[in-house]
């Protein structure tokens, strides 16, 4: 078994480790495996040992790998959003992660080739309050998802976050707790999701015990990036 291959089992046994000690179903949390700063090559092992979906954040880089490994694989945008990438971002993934403001819903949308499924989405909530970070601010999810709503070329289908890395479980459980509680506001508010894109090598387990449905791990399988990427 290759260092890819045996590193994704690992993750796979974490996932359902803390879906077991949810007591979830290990089957209602989805990996993306994100390949960022990575060559095809590495996405060839992973995708050797099953893995199907794949999460980039840089656009250039992300294209040639697309060109090579073909249309077949999952591609999730994870990054954040320039107007000026909407394009092809639309043209080329499957999945966009990091959507905070509607202007970029909107160019997604009109950008989506006809004749495909509407691209998923999800918005991009910053828990953490910290103004570097990007997202939405939590009270202004609701009016954002609602506008998102009329775009046919889009189809929101729940929330993401990034929270600042701690090493304090507590605090990890509570800002994913937040997440799920907004996504539940915004469910019984009349804002069909079905996602919580939340979780990373570092909190997947948290993450998962707060509701996750698709984690997002980078190093945990692939190893460790440069320290300075893209
Ligand atoms: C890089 C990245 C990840 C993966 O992070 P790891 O710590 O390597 O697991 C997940 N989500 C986003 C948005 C990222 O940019």
């Amino acid at each position: 078994m290759t260092t890819i291959a045996a590193r994704l089992q690992a993750v796979r046994s974490r996932i359902a480790a803390a879906a077991g000690t949810a007591g979830r179903s290990p089957e209602d949390i989805r990996l993306i495996a994100v390949s960022k700063t990575f060559a095809a090559a590495a996405i060839q092992e992973a995708r050797a040992a099953g893995q199907v979906a794949f999460g980039e954040s840089y656009l250039q880089e992300a294209l040639g790998k697309i060109a090579v490994l073909g249309p077949e694989l999952e591609w999730h945008y994870v990054g954040p959003i320039q107007s000026n990438k909407t394009r092809q971002i639309a043209e080329l993934f499957h999945w966009a992660h990091g959507i905070d403001r509607l202007k970029i819903a909107e160019r997604l949308s009109s950008s989506r080739p006809a004749g495909r499924l509407p691209l998923q989405i999800c918005i991009q909530v910053n828990v953490s309050g910290e103004s570097s970070k990007s997202g939405v601010r939590p009270d202004e999810v609701f009016a954002l998802a609602q506008a998102i709503s009329f775009l046919k070329g889009v189809r929101l289908r729940g929330l993401m976050a990034i929270p600042e890395p701690t090493q304090d479980i507590g605090l990890q459980r509570a800002r994913f707790r937040q997440i799920r509680e907004l996504k539940n506001e915004m469910v019984s508010r009349g804002i069909a999701l079905d996602t919580l894109s939340m979780g990373m090598s570092d909190d997947l387990e948290a993450a998962i015990a707060e509701g996750a449905t698709l984690v997002r791990v980078g190093r945990a399988i692939f190893g460790e990036r440069p320290s300075n990427p893209g």
